[in-house]
């Protein structure tokens, strides 16, 4: 491999952040000190970004914890920026699919639950539920949707549900 093209992809790997995708067989300890120092991010660091016990990152990175309760959970995904999902399937030993790209109604979508199949269709540009424009991302930042467990975005802040303008 040239080194022109290792850098192309390291750029590209970079923007698409592909880093945080789960490898195959990846274990949950392993994964999490890898996307750590991706982020260049000290232990103590994501601790307080997940709002966790600085200990915990420790013990997780160690594989002494294997099972996270929700809010060690939710916490890790946000101090990682990553969804909650790829935590769940290394947990699981599971292969992580991603959700990236997953579109949804801003207006029907319940945050917490799957979004409708019928979103996902290739070819559906607009709700066809209620006409609104599906999306992937935030509708105030643009930032890509990370969890669909997610209720606000995580750079900011707000809801990724679209309040419904009540008609005069
Ligand atoms: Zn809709
Ligand atoms: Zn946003």
């Amino acid at each position: 491999m040239s080194k022109l093209y290792i850098f192309l992809r390291n750029i590209k790997q970079l923007f698409m952040d592909t880093f945080k995708t789960p490898k195959l067989g990846e274990t949950l300890a392993a994964y999490v000190l890898r996307v750590r120092k991706e982020l260049k991010l000290t232990q103590l660091e994501l601790a307080n970004a997940a709002a966790i016990n600085g200990r915990s990152v420790g013990k997780i990175e160690r594989g002494l914890t294997t099972k996270l309760n929700p809010k060690t959970l939710q916490g890790l995904a946000i101090g990682l920026g990553i969804p909650i999902e790829y935590l769940e399937a290394l947990i699981k030993g599971e292969e992580a699919k991603p959700i990236l790209g997953v579109r949804f109604c801003p207006k029907c979508w319940n945050p917490g639950s799957n979004p409708d199949q019928m979103w996902s269709n290739l070819k559906a540009k607009y709700c066809y539920l209620c006409g609104t424009q599906l999306r992937a991302s935030c509708a105030y930042c643009g930032e890509p949707i990370l969890s669909f467990r997610y209720k606000f975005c995580a750079v900011c802040g707000k809801p990724y549900k679209l309040k419904i303008e009540k008609s005069l």
